[in-house]
């Protein structure tokens, strides 16, 4: 491994798969059925209407998505959805929206919804450091919520959930920002899915929105026309200049998950063999990685861990870098030791690093004679 070429263990941008970064290489200098740069194509071609057209086709094949619910690629990142979602879903004073407090980013989301209306956080994790994730008797949900709003992947602390919460009879809401595509799951339970792409399904830039098309049939009047849902769902996501180079690209690794995985199912055994290799490294550690989230609530996407002392985790990520390791240092709010094993991160790639993580526990080990 050389300096040019190291391995993408970052909560994100995270790493895309080599085969959509060569196209990508490609398509800079030129896309051959336009013959013009990627940078350079109007967002008012043919050719860019097929492209949303065909990513939306890919998205709604892999997810089994019904008509009942649109797919809009927009701009603002996940962080513009904390905005947004309140707008459209709670514009009365006299309703409120339940929120789940599970980790940084669900915390984001309800301070941003707390600014437009009413929140009520039914259940908060802070007090346990964000290490586990709510059982369902744990959740008091009202049957006049004006929303339900879940983040099915806190990035940061690396907990998931692997069942879905909340009521089916209450309009479902969650931010898969970082485990979108990465497993199947069934869309008919969500009314709005939103997902930015630098995660797991391509550069920064766009956002994926997938909407309930009745619930835009309530819509507040009023709205700004940008933060209007109803806007881009009638402009086919093509309202003002859109992201193309972002889109292309989701477009692409949608191709890659179709193509060359072979589907969600597919993506999602591969996902959790990668984990397993990560969690067992520190499982047979014998205590020297401290997993930071409970095992029920492991991520498949960002694994979480501590070292014995803030001394031995920076030894540990300085040598880690200098193998070829990248990205591997824990959020700046939680410090410790972050790797993301997003979609596009290959088995080997993990296998490098979990023979890492063992050699230098082994190592320590026998220097402190334990
Ligand atoms: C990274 C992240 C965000 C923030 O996304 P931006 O695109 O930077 O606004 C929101 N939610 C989750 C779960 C994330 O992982």
């Amino acid at each position: 491994m050389n300096r040019l070429n190291r391995l993408n263990f970052s909560g994100g941008p995270g790493v895309l798969p080599e085969s959509v970064l060569a196209e990508t290489q490609a398509a800079i200098t030129c896309v051959p059925e336009v013959g013009l740069s990627i940078l350079g194509i109007s967002h008012r071609s043919d050719w860019f209407a097929a492209v949303v057209d065909e990513a939306e086709r890919n998205i709604r094949h892999l997810l089994q998505l019904p008509d009942s619910h649109a797919v809009l690629f927009l701009q603002g990142g996940a962080t513009l959805q904390f905005t947004m979602i309140p707008m459209l879903l709670l514009p009365h004073r006299h309703q409120t929206a339940e929120y789940l407090h599970t980790g940084y980013w669900s915390g984001k989301s309800i301070a941003e919804a707390r600014l437009l209306g009413d929140v009520r956080v039914i259940w908060d994790g802070e007090s346990d450091g964000f290490r586990r994730l709510p059982a369902p008797p744990e959740l008091s949900c009202s049957t006049d919520a004006a929303y339900f709003h879940y983040v099915s992947n806190e990035t940061v602390e690396g907990i998931q959930f692997h069942a879905i919460p909340g009521l089916d009879e209450i309009i479902r809401v969650c931010d898969m920002s970082s485990d979108f595509l990465s497993r199947p799951f069934d869309p008919n339970r969500f009314d709005l899915i939103y997902a930015h792409a630098q995660k797991n399904i391509g550069p920064a830039g766009v956002t994926v929105v997938i909407i309930r098309r009745d619930l835009l049939a309530h819509a507040p009047d009023g709205l700004p026309s940008l933060l209007d849902y109803r806007t881009h769902l009638k402009a086919r996501s093509i309202y003002n200049t859109p992201p193309v180079f972002a889109i292309y690209v989701v477009l692409l690794v949608t191709r890659w998950l179709l193509h060359e995985i072979g589907g969600l199912e597919k993506m999602d055994a591969i996902n959790r063999e990668k984990a397993e290799r990560l969690y067992s490294a520190i499982d047979d550690s014998s205590g020297f990685y401290a997993g930071w989230s409970m095992p029920e609530h492991r991520s498949l996407m960002n694994v979480t861990f501590n070292l014995p002392s803030a001394e031995l985790e920076r030894e540990f990520l300085r040598q880690a870098s200098g193998a070829g390791f990248s990205g591997l240092t824990g959020h700046r709010s939680l410090g410790g030791i972050r790797a993301s094993i997003y979609n596009a991160m290959t088995p080997a790639a993990v296998d490098l690093l979990s023979q890492f993580m063992r050699e230098f526990a082994s190592l320590r080990h026998a220097v402190t004679g334990s």
